[in-house]
């Protein structure tokens, strides 16, 4: 009958579409072979790094951090930490009690808005320290002279504890005139320009200037100690309560590792005694192709419209950052192909940036009923049917987990590195973790643990989550630099 043929139409046509959107999602599934393979490859560009003569050229740079010891709790007094490049800019002051290994910590959120972000050098350091001053002052402690930890969350060139030249920016940041430069100059810098301000006062119309040397004193006293990535924050911190901690891994919206390696592995450093964290900036991994294999066409859209095409490819496929454009740009390929939103891509859809982490995180979640998914797409201005609603949440599915495999492969990499340079034929091990990715998806951390175990049997990996560990750790990092120092003195 005339129905029934209706019904087996509309049933293969179903079945047709299926098909297709299968297809989109298998590029995303990594075979067992495939992440042994990207295991491999990591664990290949680890050793390039390290080396003298490959390094130029390395894409995983594996900067020396010239942290070289854990805090040993007799660290104490009050702390300045700043926390850039994550999510959230923020001004902490940390308050380490000796013995007790006991921290207390207070700290303000700060926005960057876009133009600071993306305008000039100056700019930037200008209004971080305005956002200093105005944390001492909230604090009552205009005029005091503290220690500072800066927590830079950015490859830096280091050749001191106390240095780091940016390298190149990440993540949503490019303020000109930075590359190439030291952080903390730039910081001392903008402290000076504003310390140098001269008042202005204004009486009756005439305006009298008042000479700085007349002032009695200046706003700021800060004593720059340490510049700190914040996976070495994140090891720290946690190394501060697990002694076998000796990775800090970063999950938010960059992606990065560090971890304790032998000094005679480090040819960029002179000595073979002892060990130094090394901030692998692992992000870069697969810039010199290494990963095109398993690089779809949506991680090469993704790349393209990215502030640094053709950088930080691992990170491009791993973070919070950009999952959410990975997705993005899936729908706008599906809808093309009529298989979803009634084949209409809206505006919304084609606006860079709408699945934030968060957003990601929740339609995930394994509580949530369709409709809840079908009302979170419609916030986003996403018009949905339930069907709809069934794939964009496979959609996600398919990215968040090939990102936590391949961050799985990355870290087994490094642990089976450090067991093998031990001569373990075991290895225990702590791995301090970080970053909104880890901590706010549903599915994340579990994928990326036992992908872990898969690819690395013969380590036994902990995961220790840190509380706040970039601006503890760089109070902490800062408070061992400082111990250090006066040991020397004396
Ligand atoms: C930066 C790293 C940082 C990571 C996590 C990356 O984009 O290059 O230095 O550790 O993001 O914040
Ligand atoms: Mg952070």
């Amino acid at each position: 009958t005339k129905g029934a043929a209706m019904v087996t139409a509309v049933a293969s046509r179903v079945q047709a579409q299926r098909k297709q959107i299968d297809k989109v999602l298998a590029l995303f599934r990594l075979t067992r072979e495939q992440l042994v393979g990207v295991r491999d490859k990591m664990r290949v560009e680890l050793e390039y790094g390290l080396k003298r003569d490959t390094h130029p050229l390395a894409t995983v740079k594996m900067l020396p951090t010239y942290v070289c010891g854990m805090p040993d709790g007799t660290e104490k007094g009050k702390f300045l930490a700043l926390d850039l490049g994550g999510t959230n800019f923020r001004v902490l002051l940390v308050k380490i009690r000796s013995g007790r290994r006991s921290v207390r910590m207070y700290n303000k959120i700060f926005a960057i808005p876009l133009e600071i972000m993306q305008g000039t050098g100056e700019e930037l350091f200008d209004h971080i320290v305005q956002c200093i001053a105005d944390f001492l002052d909230y604090m009552g402690l205009k005029g005091a002279q503290l220690p500072l930890g800066f927590t830079f969350s950015f490859p830096c060139r280091q050749a001191s504890i106390d240095k780091g030249t940016l390298i190149e920016w990440t993540k949503g940041f490019k303020a000109t005139d930075c590359e190439g430069e030291d952080v903390v100059d730039m910081l001392r810098e903008a402290i000076k320009r504003r310390n140098a301000d001269v008042p202005l006062l204004s009486l009756f119309g005439l305006h009298i200037l008042l000479v700085v040397e007349l002032l009695p004193l200046q706003e700021f006293d800060l004593d720059i100690v340490a510049v700190v990535n914040d996976t070495v924050g994140t090891m720290m911190t946690c190394g501060y309560e697990d002694r076998n901690c000796e990775v800090g891994l970063i999950a938010g919206t960059g992606s990065n590792m560090c971890y304790m390696e032998e000094m005679r592995n480090i040819e960029l450093v002179e000595g073979d005694e002892g060990k130094m964290c090394i901030n692998t900036e692992w992000g870069g991994f697969g810039d010199n192709g290494c990963l095109d294999d398993i690089r779809t066409q949506y991680d090469k859209e993704v790349d393209e419209g990215s502030l640094n095409p053709g950088k930080q490819r691992y990170e491009k496929m791993t973070s919070g950052m950009y999952l959410g454009e990975i997705v993005r740009q899936i729908l706008i390929d599906l809808t093309k192909q009529g298989l979803l939103f009634r084949g209409q891509i809206s505006e919304r859809l084609r606006t860079r940036g709408i699945f934030e982490t968060k957003f990601l995180s929740q339609i995930e979640s394994d509580r949530l009923a369709l409709l809840q998914v079908r009302r979170i797409l419609q916030q986003l201005g996403l018009d949905s049917t339930c069907e709809d609603s069934i794939v964009v949440k496979e959609v996600c599915g398919a990215v968040s987990r090939r990102a936590a495999e391949l961050y799985g492969a990355g870290l087994a990499a490094v642990v089976e590195k450090r067991r093998e340079d031990q001569g373990f034929e075991h290895l225990k091990i702590t791995v301090g973790v970080d970053g909104t990715l880890y901590k706010l998806h549903p599915h994340f951390s579990r994928i990326l643990q036992e992908t872990v175990k898969e690819l690395a049997p013969r380590c036994d990996v902990t995961f220790m989550l840190s509380e706040d560990g970039s601006g503890k750790g760089a109070a902490l990092i800062t408070a061992v630099a400082k111990r250090l120092q006066q040991a020397r003195r004396e």
